[in-house]
């Protein structure tokens, strides 16, 4: 993992066709930062790249408010948009009053350049007072209205922004239905767990050149790591959901041809794809049809530790991790693997036969869990789950002290990905006995 922090990214428009005409530089996202482990990256206008494990549940009611802001034209707008998922998804976005408690996102209706939204449940992560979905209000009117009224006033070019906030005051809710469709509907599709189609694997033959860093430095403020990540990374095959590459999502970025090294465009989508609906189907899928697509996915919860002990009689390692485990509606076929590693943190090596996982002595189990089913591991006094690994296939360690690294992986043959890691944990530091 190259950072432990989060981007939420968004750009949300066509940069430059309008914004000479408006004397104003389109917003990108900026990138609000979390401690959450987790790393996300998100980009706009495509489908078919998710994060599986930043989706919510099947069936589950989302919470939303609107912070404080925003006047209940623009809002009965943007709640109708955010909507439009609910037709292809089996998710539900609850909107509640600005006092409700405990909700899961948060609405700001702002001034704040760009429009961005946390990545699934990390908005769960942010603190009860912080928005989680920001909309930037400039980006979202109607400016050839609004320009009309400069000239009807006489007022000449160049039109800056504080001009079109004043005026929005003065003459509201003249809103552009287009954006704000691509608008909403994009950052609400983050907020289902829907990363940047431009991400898919090997999509975009980008051309990492110093104009592309500067174009978006100058349009967005962005330095090269941020163009790195939001822009250019590529996400894991496997958040693809075995889904095709599909440029008119709406969770696609549009597209130069200066920016690419082949002359690849993509415009700018205001709709929601035939590829959106899929995927958004298969992650929170209504019936069995779409369960079909859905993508294995395990959890690993409620970790309390992992006993190792040498047990004299039977002449080898016991280990015994205490977790749940816990699936989605695929069958989950996991490893889980326990590998020994030299107290310096460098793996125990074998050439042999048995006991070998990737070259390091370890013991390792495979696991087929039944869909929608938490296994408790260990738990609650239950010996439930061991693994042994006998004394003969560990090489002498010379009374070196070592650890055993517990792994849980996750493979996915419908999708061709094995070996995802899931889970990584060190147990306490031993000893073997002496020989
Ligand atoms: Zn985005």
């Amino acid at each position: 993992m190259k950072r432990n922090f989060l981007l939420l990214v968004c750009i949300v428009s066509v940069f430059i066709t309008r914004a000479q005409e408006r004397a104003l530089q389109r917003p990108g996202c900026s990138a609000p930062v979390s401690n959450t482990l987790f790393q996300a990256v998100d980009t706009t206008k495509s489908r078919g790249v998710a994060d599986n494990y930043l989706t919510w549940e099947p069936g589950q009611t989302i919470r939303v408010k609107f912070m404080p802001g925003g006047g209940p034209v623009l809002r009965n707008k943007v709640i109708a948009l955010a909507k439009e998922w609910e037709k292809y998804a089996s998710i539900k976005f609850q909107f509640l009053p600005d006092n409700a408690p405990n909700t899961n996102i948060r609405v700001k209706l702002g001034a704040e350049l760009g429009h961005n939204s946390a990545v699934g449940i990390l908005s769960n992560a942010f603190a009860a007072d912080e928005h989680t979905l920001h909309l930037d209000t400039l980006y979202l009117a109607d400016f050839a209205y609004y320009k009309s009224l400069f000239v009807r006033d006489g007022i000449r070019p160049p039109y800056y922004e504080s001009l079109y906030r004043t005026y929005m005051a003065r003459y509201p809710n003249h809103w552009d239905e287009k954006e704000l469709y691509a608008t909403v509907v994009h950052e609400f599709g983050h907020a289902l767990g829907l990363k940047h189609e431009q991400s898919f694997t090997r999509a975009i033959k980008w051309n990492k050149a110093d104009s592309v860093y500067d174009y978006y430095e100058r349009t967005q403020g962005w330095d090269r790591d941020m163009v790195d990540h939001n822009v250019f990374n590529m996400v894991d095959q496997f958040y693809t959901n075995g889904t095709t590459y599909d440029p008119r999502s709406i969770m696609h970025y549009p597209i130069e041809a200066w920016q690419t090294t082949n002359g690849f465009t993509v415009g700018y989508n205001h709709s929601l794809s035939d590829g959106d609906k899929k995927l958004i189907a298969a992650l929170y899928p209504r019936n069995a049809a779409e369960l079909k697509r859905v993508v294995p996915k395990v959890q690993v919860d409620n970790y309390k530790g992992m006993k190792v002990q040498y047990d004299a009689s039977r002449n080898g390692l016991v280990i015994t991790p205490q977790m749940d485990l816990k699936t989605n509606a695929r069958l989950g076929e996991v490893w889980v693997v326990g590998r020994l590693v030299y107290d310096d943190g460098y793996y125990v090596r074998t050439s042999g036969s048995y006991y070998n996982w990737g070259g390091t002595v370890a013991t390792y189990y495979k696991l087929n869990l039944v869909p929608n089913t938490t296994y408790n591991v260990n738990q609650a006094g239950k010996q439930n789950f061991e693994m042994f690994l006998p004394a003969k296939y560990i090489p002498d360690l010379g009374g070196d002290p070592f650890f055993v690294e517990l792994s849980v992986v996750l493979d996915d043959p419908i999708n061709k990905q094995l070996n995802r890691l899931l889970y990584f944990k060190s147990s306490d530091v031993l000893r073997m006995p002496k020989r």
